[in-house]
């Protein structure tokens, strides 16, 4: 069984994971499974990255359960690996063969005795805003982060810990599992490899100045249209106008928004066109009639991806525009959205009203401002260059865009290369 807390305080593994997305998972456990020792390190509470919050996935538009499920099954299963939650790597010293890395681990103030059966969460009287469906609903201040949590353990969020209303929450506790007195602990770890999977976040939607996120309620971005569709999100799965939780009529999709921009992330995030497209079929399963309308400067769906989009074109009132939105407006009225949007060929300018606009905003390696504390190359855009030599083994999206079976690739290579650079050392 994959172990937890408590954590002596000098520990060693041959290969140390650091981040609990996708690509990290799949790096520990393939690692673990051939024999090796891991450790697999989360900042946040639980493991699962932002495959956790999307509603499907393409192409098989299956929940991330089934994905990630398999994942937990295994890591659940093996002994090897050695799982770390709220826990930072705060420095590392050595070199490939013999690191020791000083991890810093974050309270939960609940500890593994917890059953996770809710009680405390009944009782509690204080509401924090819930970053997981960023922001639109609220969890109390002693919440499960998400419904496939791993470890299923709740977690007090820390800026509540000195209010005298949680003690009401450790009366409650029918496990003793409540300790508001927990500290931040150091612990050392001697390790052959480090590999970094420290994924994404989504670019700032409010820096697209044009596109109106921030000052239209009713203009999303494509992360919150995952949370909207997701039976786990604010409005249990129902996609909803946000300005009046009225049904939606007619949605349109804004490909590239901040993407492929100098101004904005001059590259292109590769998923963008494939997860519009999936929320598409989202807006159409709840809205049969719905006119949906997607405006792209080219559609990129490489390899087989291009039957998705093939399956997609069937859909009549799904329509693709070929054409950059230059601008959003809004009639204060109504609170609909007018895309107005240049085709690219033609040169013709278009105007089209929609009840809600979906930005589809690219990604954004966390390594941008949280780069590893170790000499690690990063390119102009902050993604980890993963080249001989280095003293880290970048993997999945802290390395390029990529999709969900790429990032598992990806991670499959990461571990092998994790598994030569510690051998015989
Ligand atoms: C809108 C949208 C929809 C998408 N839909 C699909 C889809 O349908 N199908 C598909 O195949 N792909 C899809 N993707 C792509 C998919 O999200 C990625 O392929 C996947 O998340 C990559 O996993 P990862 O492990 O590299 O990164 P992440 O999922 O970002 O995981 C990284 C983990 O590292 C942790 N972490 C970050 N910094 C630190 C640190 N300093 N220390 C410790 N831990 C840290 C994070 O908390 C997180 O748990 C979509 C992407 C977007 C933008």
């Amino acid at each position: 069984m994959a172990e937890f807390e408590p954590v002596d305080s000098q520990i060693a593994a041959d290969t140390l994971v650091v981040g609990g997305g996708i690509a990290g998972m799949t790096t520990a456990i393939e690692t673990a499974e051939v024999g090796r020792q891991v450790i697999l390190l989360e900042k946040l509470p639980s493991i699962g990255g932002r495959v956790a919050a999307m509603n499907q996935y393409f192409p098989k538009l299956c929940p991330p359960t089934c994905g990630i499920e398999i994942n937990l099954r295994r890591l659940r299963a093996n002994p090897r690996v050695r799982i770390l939650t709220l826990a930072e790597v705060e420095k590392v010293s050595g070199t490939v063969g013999d690191y020791e890395v000083t991890i810093k681990l974050n309270p939960r103030f609940v500890n593994e005795k917890c059953t996770a059966c809710g009680d405390c969460e009944k009782v509690c009287e204080i509401e924090r805003g819930n970053d997981f469906n960023f922001g639109i609903d609220k969890t109390k201040a002693i919440y499960l982060p998400h419904m496939m949590a791993y470890p299923n353990r709740y977690v007090v969020d820390p800026r509540f810990v000195g209010d005298e209303r949680l003690k009401k929450c450790v009366e409650a506790c029918p496990s003793d599992a409540i300790e508001l007195d927990m500290q931040p602990r150091t612990i050392t770890a001697k390790v052959k490899a480090i590999v970094w999977a420290t994924g994404w976040k989504p670019y700032d939607a409010t820096k697209i100045d044009n596109l109106g996120f921030g000052r239209f309620p009713n203009v999303i971005t494509n992360v919150i249209m995952e949370r909207y569709a997701s039976v786990s999100g604010p409005t249990e799965g129902k996609i909803v106008r946000p300005s009046d939780n009225a049904e939606v009529k007619s949605v349109g999709f804004v490909q590239c928004a901040g993407s492929r921009d100098e101004n904005h992330l001059p590259y292109c995030s590769a998923v963008c066109c494939l997860a519009s497209m999936k929320q598409a079929t989202y807006v159409r399963e709840q809205y049969p009639d719905a006119e949906i309308h997607m405006f792209y400067i080219d559609v990129r769906s490489p390899g087989r991806l291009e039957d998705f989009y093939v399956a997609r074109q069937e859909d009549e009132k799904l329509h693709f525009h070929r054409g950059k939105v230059a601008r959003i407006t809004e009639d204060p009225n109504t609170k609909n959205l007018i895309l107005e949007a240049e085709n690219t060929l033609t040169g013709e300018i278009t105007k089209t009203e929609v009840d809600l606009a979906v930005l589809a905003t690219g990604m954004v390696p966390n390594t941008v401002d949280d780069s590893p504390p170790v000499e690690t190359r990063l390119d102009d855009y902050g993604f980890i260059v993963d080249e001989p030599g280095n003293s880290l083994i970048g993997t999945g999206t802290a390395v390029r865009p990529l999709d969900v079976s790429a990032s598992i690739q990806d991670a499959t290579g990461a571990a092998l290369k994790a598994i030569i650079a510690g051998k015989g050392r």
